[in-house]
């Protein structure tokens, strides 16, 4: 058994032993994290348990079990339950940007538009940047992605854009595609899609796909810039560039249960 690190070390002069519930979680929850990503630990890394943190930061239950919540939705670190369980460094996942961003958005009544002109400024340059940059099998399997053709629900299209990111090489990148993709899959839920337009996309992928596996940075630039332009004036024609990214119908879908606000 690996000894489990002390994340409550003193990594600055802070001391949370004498603050208030909620600002002590946070400051704790700060601490960890900086421990965390300082000490360069790996995902999968075991973290102290709920006790070991006690013990280690002289702090209540409560305390210690908030600053784990506020990790935990940071996206930091994963719980496991029984017997092999506790708490552990979390795999690196784009999800809780996504959940943060897309509420921001709503409020901040972004429309579609912003979406399509900003996937037209990134996403262009990540298939070139693919093209230069993909391995050999990354390619094979890119088109084989693109070959498969769209499945149900569009659900080929957001994993082939996503793809074309992760094969650019960029972590950045990656990131800056995959976090408004997300957005662009709970949008395309409430659209209606016709046959001819997942045709459309389906060629659209293959010639990207193709111009990556040619190593043909130039082609895969235009490629994927001409079929976003083509989903643009799609949603120009339906009337879809100023209404929201996601509909307010699509939230209220979302939230499917018994709890509403009586108005
Ligand atoms: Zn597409």
């Amino acid at each position: 058994m690996t000894q489990v690190p002390d994340l409550t070390k003193p990594s600055s002069t802070v001391s949370v032993r004498n603050a208030s519930l909620p600002k002590a979680a946070a400051v704790l929850a700060e601490q960890i994290r900086a421990q965390i990503l300082g000490q360069g630990l790996e995902p999968g890394s075991q973290l102290p348990s709920e006790p070991e943190l006690i013990a280690q930061s002289g702090l209540g239950r409560a305390t210690v079990r908030e600053a784990i919540r506020i990790l935990e939705g940071q996206g930091l670190i994963m719980i496991k339950r029984g017997s092999r369980g506790g708490m552990f460094v979390a795999q690196p996942d784009l999800s809780s940007l996504s959940h943060t961003l897309a509420p921001v958005l709503t409020l901040s009544k972004a429309p579609l538009r912003d979406l399509t002109t900003y996937r037209l400024m990134v996403e262009p340059p990540a298939a070139g940047l693919a093209a230069s940059n993909a391995s050999e099998s990354d390619r094979a399997d890119l088109l084989k992605l693109a070959e498969h053709g769209p499945g149900p629900g569009f659900v080929n299209e957001v994993r082939f854009h996503e793809r074309v990111a992760v094969l650019s090489g960029n972590e950045l990148l990656r990131a800056l595609v995959v976090v408004p993709n997300d957005l662009l899959r709970e949008h395309l839920k409430g659209e209606s899609i016709d046959a001819h337009d997942v045709d459309e996309a389906n060629e659209a992928h293959l010639a990207i796909a193709r111009a990556i596996v040619a190593g043909d940075a130039a082609r895969a630039t235009k490629t994927m810039t001409r079929h976003l332009e083509a989903f643009e004036a799609r949603m120009s024609r339906e009337a879809r560039l100023d209404r929201p990214i996601v509909s307010q119908e699509q939230w209220l879908r979302e939230a499917a249960g018994s709890f509403g606000f009586d108005r």
